[in-house]
């Protein structure tokens, strides 16, 4: 539980909101007490006989500490229909002003929940955003949506649990309860020695609903991968006749959801019954007693009544409480689990303060370096040595699953190398501030990443407030104006609906266009194994050789064209480079290079 309490008192650092909807919620309770205690002296009024300035006085008699002052006992009707008349009355004001601040309390604390949560959400999205790649490829990002949606969803729940309801129905509950001892507190003691039995029953079943709970989400997190992982991928799914396997793994993770959130729900069933039949335990023995005091002639009927009435109120607002232990044990499972998001540790976390690195103008210098996926045996990249001059076009060619793009990942620090050193300009990049060493990078990978939005903010994507002329001018020299003009609506074209209509051509030129905006230093061009046509394939080779032009550029090579324009081919295989020299010198002495060029380096179509 200790992860809810941490986020429910980030949500009472909300201090004023908090004591407003204390204040309210203590109206509110104190309506109802008031309200109970007046119905005594309306039996009195009743079945007694006196009337209500007589009864004042008794009480003032009776009762030194607290004085009924004269003036009032000097108003009130001598007639004792009138005084009943009056007390209901009474009793309606209460209730309207009660009614009024309950709402007020409601409104309160289920803001402070909403917006608490909206908070965690945004913080826990935040956090997951500044994680180190490898740890969120090594989970699988439905892990992270899962619990920034499905848990704090949960979560609220617990959140509004606490706030809204536990905390009028405690004081409400408390509120009867006094009641209930003004009007007889030896038979009401007698009632309360109860209550630890009924916490221990709570605590159990409480424990259930939270394992259940916790047993349910992560079910639900698997449910929500495979379902994303096979719709993603449908187009293997369909082509390896998958369908009935992907159903299959989806039905066994459905069965485990449903087996946990019976757990859950079972435990939530139990608590009613089991409450209820303890409250007529309670008044069943309360009723024996007072029995025998009614008829052994100490005890007037109607205390017994009202103290009873007044306990029975006090169980029926404390009653939803064993609900709402529920709903809070419940939320101890999503607390706990986006706890485990926030602590672990951001990547290059308290490195901002390092020095920036400033514009690439000299080398790239990769030193020894090795790295190896957390989970694999091999090294995908294994002790590689390499080094670009500032402006050359490198050329990096090799099987799939040579190492390339883990070693270009290296470079932004998307990967941290496991030994050795990457260095630019002589300076190693671990010792650098993080922003200032992305900054220097234009990525164009080959799945062209398209985000929801127009075409212009897919351009602007990252970069700092661009204008429009930019944007334009970006798009102009990436060769996609015309394409773009050609769209509905041009520049504010929206693509998540579009985005699936423009060709891979086309959003690698928008891709390309987002990577001139930042003006980098250093160009990253994954290439796109798919076949582009001839005409893209001109014009996005028209734009590169523009960009080029005093930038360093790394090419993951998959056309004949690009190793051509390149400086430089470096050949790898196995997380290491076999080869390297121009296109006539590989196919001289390279054979791999002479088997890539004949079966993957595609010329245009
Ligand atoms: P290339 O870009 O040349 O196709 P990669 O750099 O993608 O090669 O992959 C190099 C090696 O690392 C391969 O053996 C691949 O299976 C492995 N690899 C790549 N990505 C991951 C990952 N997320 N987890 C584990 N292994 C990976």
């Amino acid at each position: 539980m200790a992860a809810f309490w941490t986020y429910v008192r980030q949500m009472l650092r909300n201090r004023a909101t908090v004591a407003w909807a204390f204040v309210f919620a203590l109206i509110s309770a104190s309506g109802l007490g008031v309200g109970l205690l007046t119905l005594g002296p309306m039996l009195r009024l009743i079945l007694r006989g006196d009337s209500l300035d007589q009864l004042a006085r008794q009480f003032n008699e009776k009762e030194p500490w607290i004085r009924v002052p004269d003036e009032i006992i000097a108003r009130l009707p001598p007639e004792r229909f009138d005084g009943v008349v009056l007390i209901i009355f009474v009793i309606a004001v209460l209730t309207v002003l009660g009614g009024a601040a309950n709402f007020m309390h409601q409104y309160l604390s289920q803001m402070l929940a909403t917006k608490t949560i909206a908070r965690i959400r945004q913080d826990t999205y935040r956090h997951v955003l500044h994680l180190p790649l490898s740890r969120v490829i090594a989970r699988g990002p439905s892990e992270f949506v899962a619990r920034i949606v499905r848990d704090a969803a949960e979560l609220q729940r617990g959140f509004i649990a606490v706030t809204s309801k536990a905390v009028t129905q405690v004081l409400k509950g408390l509120a009867a309860f006094t009641a209930a001892m003004v009007f007889d507190w030896r038979l009401t003691l007698s009632a309360a020695v109860v209550a630890p039995l009924l916490l221990i029953v709570l605590r159990k079943l409480g424990k259930r609903i939270r394992r259940g709970t916790r047993g349910s989400l992560e079910a639900q997190e698997g449910l929500l991968r495979i379902a994303t992982e096979t719709l993603h991928g449908l187009r293997a799914v369909k082509a390896n006749t998958g369908e009935r396997h992907a159903a299959r793994w989806f039905h066994r993770l459905n069965k485990a959801v449903v087996k946990q959130e019976l757990r859950v729900r079972t435990a939530r069933a139990l608590t009613g019954p089991v409450v209820e039949t303890l409250a007529v335990l309670i008044i069943g023995s309360l009723a024996i007693v007072a029995a025998k005091h009614i008829i052994a002639g100490n005890l007037p009927f109607e205390r017994f009544v009202l103290t009873l009435g007044s306990l029975a109120v006090a169980g029926a607002s404390f009653r939803p409480l064993a609900g709402l232990v529920n709903e809070m044990h419940a939320a101890a499972a999503p607390a706990e689990r986006l706890d485990e998001i926030l602590s672990q540790p951001r990547e290059a976390a308290g490195a901002l303060r390092l020095p920036n690195l400033s514009r690439h103008s000299k080398t790239i210098e990769f030193a020894n370096v090795s790295f190896t996926y957390p989970g694999s045996d091999r090294p995908a990249v294994d002790r590689l040595t390499l080094t670009i001059a500032h402006g050359e076009r490198l050329a990096l060619v090799g099987p799939n699953g040579s190492g390339k793009t883990t070693l270009i990942s290296l470079l932004p620090r998307l990967l941290e190398p496991d030994s050795g050193r990457v260095l630019i300009d002589g300076t190693d990049i671990s010792t650098v501030n993080l922003t200032s060493l992305r900054r220097q990078f234009g990525v164009v990978t080959q799945e062209t990443v398209l985000f929801r939005g127009s075409v212009a903010e897919n351009i602007g994507f990252g970069a700092a407030a661009p204008s429009r002329e930019q944007i334009i001018d970006a798009a102009r020299r990436a060769h996609a104006e015309d394409f773009v003009l050609e769209l509905p609506n041009g520049y504010d074209t929206d693509l998540a609906e579009q985005g699936a209509s423009l060709s891979g051509g086309q959003r690698q030129r928008l891709a390309i266009a987002r990577a001139i905006l930042r003006d980098p230093s250093i160009l990253i061009l994954d290439e796109a194994t798919s076949q582009i046509d001839a005409e893209s394939e001109a014009q996005i080779n028209a734009a590169l050789a523009e960009f080029c032009q005093g930038r360093t550029a790394l090419l993951i090579a998959h056309r004949l064209s690009t190793v051509l324009n390149a400086d430089r081919i470096v050949v790898m295989d196995g997380g290491r480079i076999i080869a390297e020299g121009s296109h006539e010198e590989l196919l001289e002495d390279c054979d791999l290079y002479r088997r890539l060029t004949k079966t993957q380096l595609v010329a245009a179509g």
